[in-house]
Parts: structure tokens; C-alpha cells; sequence
């Protein structure tokens, strides 16, 4: 189906785009376009203003520092994979962006976008939960820092408020110690997960686990932590008992839904899966 018709802006500065968003109760913010195009195209949204994002130097790069890392908003899922800074800061963001979608939708889609969006089966929501991500937004108010745990607040709904722009993703830096862990299951590479996992935990000299963060995805309307499973997994070695205890845990605190790609069992039973794969990794990567 064509697109519905609306107004274009491109506005250079980020203060032009917040006057533009306010001004218009059918303005929205546009990235890639690679979520928000198609669901125009299907008449789920009808902005009457898109206010394009694209020419806002604020809302783009990379910036890594001993405090952590600094995302712009409007950085594309293969700048964030082709950073070697990164891989070496946060290797859970690589190897989580490397399964969301295909080459060509990497080349477009946003890390910014993908959080507005929250689509509760996307890989970022899951990962800036795992790593306690604050996501910096900008609207007519000012600036403010929301915790990736209090942005997510139902399928596909955040909440910022509809004048505001998600100027940039701010991730702590870890210790050196910490380690990470990611794994999804979905029926083709590059297909929307039925259910992932994305765990961060710091491990002490004893090997002990510490400050674990667990967040599973594509299980709920938002993403998940699992806490009966982070509690198990607080201050022991992750081992195999361990993380069997963790895994019972984790399928026994998620309640999906079943739909036409998997029944509601089956999801539970991947959580747990997904758990015990992803503890595996991070635990092997520490010894
Ligand atoms: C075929 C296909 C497969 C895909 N598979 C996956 C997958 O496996 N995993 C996954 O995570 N994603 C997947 N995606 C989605 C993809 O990751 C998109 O990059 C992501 O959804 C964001 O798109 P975008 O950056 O182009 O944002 P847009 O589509 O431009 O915008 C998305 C929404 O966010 C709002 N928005 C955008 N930027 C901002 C901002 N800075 N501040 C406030 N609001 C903003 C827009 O108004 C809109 O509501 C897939 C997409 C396609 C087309």
C-alpha cells in the first residue's frame, strides 16, 4: 500500500526538530524508516508531519571513555558493528546487533529507532536493559536521563512523550571483570527472536557472581529482567548446578503468550535454554 500523505521536515539542529515535534500533535520523529515506514504503509500510523532525524550531527557517532560509552541516537546498526572500540568495550552489543535483522536493514535501522520503537521481541530493549543503559531524550521541558528499565512500558509504547527525541544511549562502563552473554532462538537468522536472553554479571576474585542483570526478550510486552533467576545466580560461581537452578528459575518466572510461531510452553522452555546457553558463554569467556 502507498504511504498516507504528510508533511516532510528535515530540520538541521536538534532544538528545530523539538519546536517542530511540538508543534504538531501528528508529528513524529523519523529515523531509517525501516519500522515506522512500513507500519504507515499498513495505516497503523498516520502522521501528519515527519520530522527526519537524519541531518542532526547531535543525534550521530561513537564516543568511548573510561566512564563508558556515549550512542548517538541516529548511529545505524553497522556503525555500531564495524566499531573494533566496541567490541572491545561492550562485546554484548556486536554480538547481540549481529542478529537483528538482514544486512540491508542494519544499513539503515537506528539504535535509537529501535528503542522508541520498543518492539518487545527486538534485541536492543533487551541489551540496554542488560547493561543498565540510560537513554538520554530531549524534548520542550529539557533534557532528561530515563533508566532502560523505566522506558519500556508496554508493545511498542515507551514513555517518552510523543514531543521528545531519544538524543543518545549512555552505557556504563564495567569492570574489567565483567563478563556478558547473549543467545536467541528464531526459526531463521535474521528473523525476530521467540524468545532471547542478555545477561551481564561482574565476577569477583573468588569467581563469584556479582551485579548480575538478566533480561529476556520476546516473551512479554516489554523486555524482562529475571529476577528469581539473577537472585539464584548473586554471589555464587556460575557453574553447572548453578546455572541449572538459574534456568528452572527463569522458565518458572516468565508467563509468555503462545502464538502461530510457538506455544506459550515451548517459549518457557527457551527461556531457560537461552539462559543456560548464554550463561555457558559468559562463564567460559571468564576462565
Ligand atoms: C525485515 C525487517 C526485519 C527486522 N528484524 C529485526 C530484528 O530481528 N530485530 C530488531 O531488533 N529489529 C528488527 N527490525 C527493525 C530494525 O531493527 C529497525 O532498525 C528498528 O526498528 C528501528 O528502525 P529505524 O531506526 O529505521 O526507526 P524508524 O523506523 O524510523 O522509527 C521507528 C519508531 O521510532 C521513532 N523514532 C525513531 N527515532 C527516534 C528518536 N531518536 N527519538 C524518538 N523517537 C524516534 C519513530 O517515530 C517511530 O515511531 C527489522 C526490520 C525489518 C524491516
Amino acid at each position: 500500500m502507498k504511504l498516507p500523505d504528510f508533511e516532510y521536515r528535515a530540520p538541521d539542529t536538534l532544538a528545530e526538530a523539538v519546536v517542530l515535534l511540538a508543534s504538531s500533535e501528528g508529528a513524529r520523529p523519523l529515523a531509517g524508516g525501516q519500522s515506522f515506514l512500513p507500519i504507515m504503509a499498513f495505516r497503523l500510523a498516520e502522521p501528519t508531519m515527519l520530522v527526519d532525524l537524519k541531518k542532526i550531527q547531535e543525534l550521530r557517532g561513537i564516543q568511548v571513555s573510561e566512564q563508558g560509552v556515549r550512542i548517538g541516537a541516529m548511529t545505524r546498526w553497522r556503525e555500531i558493528l564495524d566499531d573494533p572500540r566496541l567490541k572491545a568495550a561492550i562485546p554484548l552489543l556486536p554480538e547481540a546487533i549481529e542478529h537483528v535483522a538482514h544486512y540491508q536493514v542494519r544499513n539503515r535501522g537506528t539504535i535509537g529507532g529501535s528503542l522508541a520503537h520498543a518492539d518487545p521481541a527486538a534485541e536492543m530493549p533487551a541489551v540496554a536493559l542488560a547493561l543498565d543503559a540510560q537513554i538520554e531524550a530531549m524534548g520542550p521541558k529539557g533534557r532528561r536521563m530515563i533508566a532502560a528499565q523505566d522506558l519500556f512500558v508496554g508493545p511498542l509504547m515507551t514513555s517518552l512523550e510523543t514531543d521528545e527525541i531519544i538524543v543518545a544511549v549512555h552505557i556504563p562502563a564495567g569492570p574489567s571483570n565483567r563478563r556478558y552473554g547473549f543467545q536467541e532462538f528464531s526459526r531463521r537468522r535474521g528473523d525476530f527472536a521467540l524468545a532471547g536472553i542478555a545477561l551481564s554479571y561482574d565476577q569477583d576474585a573468588q569467581g563469584r557472581a556479582a551485579n548480575i542483570r538478566i533480561a529476556a526478550f520476546s516473551i512479554a510486552d516489554t523486555p524482562v529482567r529475571l529476577k528469581a533467576a539473577e537472585a539464584i545466580l548473586n554471589g555464587k560461581i556460575v557453574d553447572a548446578s548453578t546455572i541449572a537452578a538459574a534456568a528452572a528459575a527463569a522458565s518458572g518466572e516468565v508467563d509468555p503468550a503462545g502464538d502461530i510461531h510457538a506455544s506459550a510452553r515451548y517459549r518457557k522452555a527457551l527461556v531457560g535454554t537461552m539462559l543456560t546457553r548464554a550463561l555457558e558463554r559468559a562463564a567460559a569467556d571468564a576462565r
